[in-house]
């Protein structure tokens, strides 16, 4: 295969491409998407590189070779397919958020209702605020295409202690530490919103204190977990 990659990259490039490959098997399983929508990336560690899935092969289809190597300006360099239509977005976000390792976007359907309507979902829950530390924030609407997508998922994520955006009339874009938070992320998102729909079904639903959803996030974040172990979030198993 033509490669653009530098050798002394080729392990960790590898390893992302069987890390990313393996990630997408969550997406269906959960329910988060139809046909082929919906994405996985994940940087490579110690390199302005991300690999990210193919446009338009089926999750079945997918390997780790099929996975493409894109530069953090969504150029591709090493693949047999074009990269999914959203690398521009994932792309901007590694650029913009050194902090992110990994990048899913899903059109999962009960957390797209809610942006449908443009509405963000109300932390209403202990795990949302577990999860999310508040609200899950509604980003704007933008067209596929430029770096719009990517700067609306930025600019709303910077208010927000939330690792998910609904992007208003879209869908879904959430990010992690690693390509495996980011879809832990996605996989929550659709359950809080699915749970919360059901709730407002019955009637109204009110929202926790934020003292409250601070304690809640707080604990979540730093005492929750098999502290001194290596972390699932890492990628280890
Ligand atoms: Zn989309």
């Amino acid at each position: 295969m033509s490669s653009l990659i530098s050798e002394d990259l080729r392990a960790a490039v590898d390893a992302a491409k069987a890390d990313v490959c393996a990630l997408h098997a969550h997406l269906p399983a959960a329910g988060l998407v139809a046909w082929t929508s919906g994405n996985v990336s994940a940087r490579v560690p110690g390199a302005d590189l991300m690999v990210i899935k193919p446009s338009g092969v089926e999750y079945v289809d997918l390997t780790p070779e099929s996975m493409v190597v894109c530069d953090l300006d969504g150029r591709l360099l090493e693949g047999g397919y074009q990269p999914s239509s959203d690398t521009g977005s994932h792309a901007y976000v590694y650029r913009h958020r050194p902090d992110v390792g990994g990048v899913v976007h899903t059109h999962s359907p009960y957390a797209t209702s809610w942006a449908a309507r443009g509405e963000a979902i109300p932390c209403v829950l202990t795990a949302i605020a577990d999860e999310f530390g508040g609200d899950i924030p509604v980003g704007p609407f933008a067209l596929i295409g430029d770096e719009s997508i990517g700067a609306g998922i930025v600019e709303t994520l910077a208010r927000s202690n939330s690792p998910a955006v609904l992007m208003r009339n879209h869908g879904v874009f959430t990010v992690g530490k690693s390509a495996r938070a980011a879809v832990k992320a996605a996989v929550m998102v659709e359950d809080a919103a699915r749970t919360v729909h059901l709730a407002r079904v019955h009637g109204p639903v009110t929202r926790l204190s934020d003292a409250d959803i601070k304690a809640l996030h707080e604990r979540y974040t730093n005492a929750y977990g098999q502290q001194g172990r290596p972390s699932t979030e890492n990628g280890a198993k």
